[in-house]
């Protein structure tokens, strides 16, 4: 069975929309309309970017080559083993089955060569048109012990649902199962895949996994993946609501390093795909400068 469960919000716009608000922010920003196969003629792109001073090095250059990037997703994976062997060893007889909820996209799957592309292209934001378009290629990577654990886990005969949201219109369920099979993630059955088209919010397949079994387990990158009521727009709210679970981080909730999109993206901009503006391009620099000595005392 296909499982599709949409459910509109204010954070997820049509693809339509999306690629309206591309052209439009593109233009606004006093550059041309450039198509996605094009190649910027010089260090600039349409929005004005210096490739060598794209906000998006660090990052990039953190998830595409530090081996404590690497070693911190192994230790996430580490620690849900561990978490999993209590939960087995811990079950008795007629207790419902137990289950593990994972994230996709940068939980167990990473999109190296998608940002590596950005960055080539002169662009420093999110970009959501290239992303359907790489999408369906399987250029996806798998995160590092992403699949051992996933198949640890079916050996041990908990059941793994992976919950996504993801929108590259009708074959988006398609495109999502190719991804888990294309890396042999465990997948027995395709309703153990939930695809959110239209909508970020999670917590319909939490509660229907809930049905009929025991969540050992959650694994994400953005707090989104655990609870919705982490999906607030203040910075210092979502702060708080982090530290209010502090004792679930490590042994209900398992997360993976993501410092290139997510709901904290959001909170600095208000949109988990800001448009690339130079008016974002002050805010990020007003977010990554929150705290900062005078230089004087
Ligand atoms: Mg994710």
């Amino acid at each position: 069975m296909i499982r599709k469960i949409g459910m509109r919000d204010e954070s997820t716009k049509s693809v339509t929309d999306r690629e309206r608000r591309r052209v439009v922010a593109a233009l606004l920003a006093g550059g041309t309309f450039a198509g996605l196969n094009s190649t910027p003629s010089s260090a600039q792109d349409a929005s004005g970017v210096d490739g060598l001073k794209n906000p998006l090095l660090w990052a990039m250059a953190y998830k595409q080559t530090a081996a404590e990037f690497y070693a911190l997703c192994h230790q996430a994976y580490n620690l849900a083993r561990m978490r999993i062997d209590i939960a087995v060893a811990e079950r008795k007889s007629g207790d419902r089955p137990l289950a593990v909820i994972t994230d996709m996209d940068n939980t167990i799957l990473h999109a190296m060569s998608y940002w590596g592309y950005l960055i080539n292209e002169g662009r420093d934001f999110f970009d959501d048109a290239i992303w359907d378009e790489w999408l369906p290629n399987n250029l996806i990577t798998s995160v590092p012990g992403s699949n051992d654990f996933f198949n640890y886990c079916n050996g041990k005969g908990v059941d793994v649902f992976y919950v996504t949201n993801r929108n590259q219109g009708e074959r988006t369920f398609e495109y999502a199962l190719a991804h888990l099979r294309h890396l042999d993630f465990p997948i027995d059955a395709e309703d153990k895949l939930f695809v959110f088209r239209d909508s970020s919010d999670k917590s319909p397949a939490r509660q229907k996994i809930e049905e009929t079994h025991e969540v050992a387990l959650m694994l994400g990158d953005n707090l989104n993946d655990y609870r919705r009521d982490y999906y607030v727009n203040d910075i210092d709210e979502r702060r708080a609501l982090m530290e209010r679970d502090r004792d679930d981080w490590g042994t209900k909730f398992i997360l993976i390093p993501n410092p290139t999109d997510g709901h904290w993206v959001r909170a600095i901009f208000g949109d988990s795909e800001p448009p690339p503006t130079d008016e974002n391009r002050r805010i990020l620099k007003d977010a990554a400068t929150r705290v900062a000595w005078d230089g004087k005392s």
